[in-house]
């Protein structure tokens, strides 16, 4: 087994969650109005940034007056970080400030700022996506500092969750790379093969069924290389280089989800991009990284797609 991916880009900084905080309303509750806590407004996905080299832009208690979800985030040197998750219409309070997506700015973040985000990110779509109790159906209310939610009738709690996904690129006794492209994508866009794993499934079973249904094709031995939240809306990415099995079928698109496919030799890959007939993916995803690991390099930001 290769060594894993380090530093992918959303979960590059280990964060102190602070989680035994979260049952203590108290603490919560003075955190909440201590002007030394910096919050991270989260507005449907967005944050504000300042700055061209990006810096969440975090205010003061007192300055985030909008309706919404609060999070503890996280306790680093002596301060508490916190997110308010707004879906309502939001004041700018400061006119420098632009809102950012995750996908526009988590690789430019620091990695302490970009670990905030994914984790507001998260949790603003899975609280957005499960406001009532699965069992009896009545509206529930946050708690646990913004990390579970609560049902008022049946006092049931429910906590966030994360798709497992497995993201794969094959590669061939030549040493060459199947990447496709997906149906909705523009030509010359390719990136590695990925799917969710189904219920009652193991990881190393979605890779092989999923090579198999998006490309026809069959892998033997998986490399396991390391995994990144992607809260889009709820993902956990699952990265490995798989090899193409010797008696493997032809690779050939499934014509729905993957439209082309190709062998690239790293010259191949390399020429493509460089006259812009071939794009893939950009720095934030774990493909780009997979990508690069096989390649042996880390590659231009000029050869990302947009
Ligand atoms: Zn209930």
């Amino acid at each position: 087994m290769g060594d894993l991916l380090t530093s992918l880009t959303l979960a590059r900084a280990d964060v102190d969650r602070a989680a035994e905080r979260r049952s203590d309303p108290a603490w919560l509750d003075a955190t909440w109005a201590d002007p030394a806590t910096r919050v991270l407004v989260l507005h449907r996905g967005k944050a504000r940034v300042v700055g061209e080299e990006p810096r969440l832009l975090l205010a003061e208690p007192s300055q985030v007056e909008h309706d919404g979800v609060r999070v503890l985030l996280a306790v680093h040197e002596g301060t508490a970080y916190v997110a308010l998750l707004v879906d309502g219409a939001v004041e700018p309070f400061d006119e420098d400030a632009r809102w950012e997506g995750l996908r526009e700015v988590g690789s430019l973040l620091s990695g302490f700022e970009s670990s905030l985000m994914v984790a507001a990110v998260a949790l603003a779509n899975w609280h957005a996506g499960h406001p009532r109790c699965p069992r009896c159906g009545v509206p529930t209310e946050p708690s646990d500092g913004g990390w579970a939610r609560r049902c008022p009738d049946d006092g049931s709690q429910h906590f966030p969750r994360s798709d497992p996904a497995v993201i794969v690129l094959v590669i061939d006794d030549e040493g060459r790379a199947l990447l496709g492209r997906r149906a909705e994508w523009s030509e010359g866009w390719y990136s590695t093969l990925a799917g969710f794993v189904e219920a009652g499934e193991s990881a190393e079973m979605a890779v092989r069924r999923e090579m198999l249904e998006e490309a026809g094709v069959r892998v033997d031995r998986l490399d396991y290389l390391g995994s990144q939240p992607w809260p889009f809306p709820a993902s956990l990415m699952l990265g490995y280089h798989a090899r193409l099995a010797p008696d493997s079928p032809i690779a050939r698109p499934d014509g729905e989800e993957i439209t082309a496919l190709r062998w690239f030799t790293r010259e191949e890959m390399a020429a493509g991009c460089q006259d812009g007939s071939v794009r893939i993916p950009p720095p934030v995803s774990i493909a780009r990284r997979l990508i690069e690991r096989w390649y042996g390099a880390e590659l231009p930001g000029s050869w990302s797609r947009p």
